[in-house]
């Protein structure tokens, strides 16, 4: 029996005080959800969903329930998930009536030729696949609507600046068989233009998964991360033989040199060998592997 491992995280941002108990305590129900599956033989794949599902649920994160709204004021989500054994993917970008879109994106992964569905044609495939909708009302929370009248009022930003963004979600997972798996979802970045579709759902930039190389999830500022394809650059570096931490703090320099971007990353490398780091002030993360009997929660 391999090693098991998983890592969560809930985004690489600025965490204020008064958010920080809520990040810690939502990446440490998600690691528990995952990690009840893994540790009964589960797979990679399904303690990726799971743990991803707990973080879309909890509205301190952006990424279903309580996302970022875009500039017409609405929420439009993106979520992917990859099988590092087939190096199959399922994605889904600009989703707005999905309460979990990484479900649908697990449900293009095993049941879609393609890898990437977006708008109306992810949502038909949902319905089709029998997920149900949601009403686009029931993913707001107030927290939002009054960071959208406030950013509203700024007018439109300056051409490269950063729009605040919080919270993205991902999780990656090496399981009994050694299979690796990753994922990562978002409400992407706040009063984005309709349409925006960041780094998180693009296979190799917000997420990798490679049984080869290892098993990646980035969070940022989209528009950085994907100049340098950054979690297919992360898995490059493991592939090469560099231990998870080392090869994240090279990832995240070479999107600082080449990008001006920051960000945060989780890996997890065929070993079972994990890294977290991040050049932002927090990325709330937690992690365990079956070294251990308990989890690790940062922020
Ligand atoms: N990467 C996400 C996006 O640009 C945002 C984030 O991770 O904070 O959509």
């Amino acid at each position: 029996m391999k090693k098991l491992a998983l890592v969560v995280h809930g985004g690489a941002w600025a965490i204020p005080e008064t958010a920080a108990e809520a990040c810690r305590e939502g990446c440490r129900r998600a690691l528990e959800r995952g990690w009840a599956l893994l540790g009964q033989g589960g797979s990679a794949l399904d303690a990726c969903e799971q743990a991803i599902i707990e973080l879309e649920n909890d509205p301190i994160f952006d990424a279903g329930l309580g996302s970022h709204l875009n500039r017409d004021g609405r929420v439009q989500l993106d979520a992917i998930l990859m099988d590092g054994r087939t190096l199959k993917a399922g994605a889904v970008a600009a989703v707005e009536r999905v309460r979990n879109p990484v479900h649908v994106a697990r449900l293009v992964l095993d049941r879609s030729e393609h890898i990437m569905l977006v708008g109306e044609g992810a949502e038909q495939f949902a319905v089709e696949a029998g997920v149900s909708l949601c009403n686009v009302s029931e993913l707001v929370i107030a927290r939002e609507v009054e960071l959208w009248y406030k950013l509203k009022n700024e007018g439109p930003t300056a051409p490269g600046r950063r729009r605040p963004s919080a919270g993205t979600v991902g999780a990656v997972a090496c399981d009994a068989q050694g299979n690796l798996a990753a994922g990562t979802s978002t409400g992407g970045t706040a009063c984005k233009y309709p349409g925006r579709v960041g780094d998180s759902s693009l296979i190799g930039c917000g997420c990798y998964a490679d049984n080869r190389a290892g098993a990646v999830s980035a969070t940022g500022y989209g528009e950085a991360i994907m100049k340098v394809v950054l979690a297919k650059s992360a898995s490059d570096l493991l592939a090469a033989g560099l231990a998870p931490q080392v090869a994240a703090e090279r990832a995240l320099a070479v999107l600082r040199e080449r990008a001006q971007g920051t960000g945060g990353l989780i890996l997890v490398d065929p070993q079972g060998r994990v890294g977290a780091t991040f050049t932002t002030p927090h990325m709330a993360h937690a992690f365990r592997t079956s070294d251990s009997a308990e989890a690790v929660v940062r922020l």
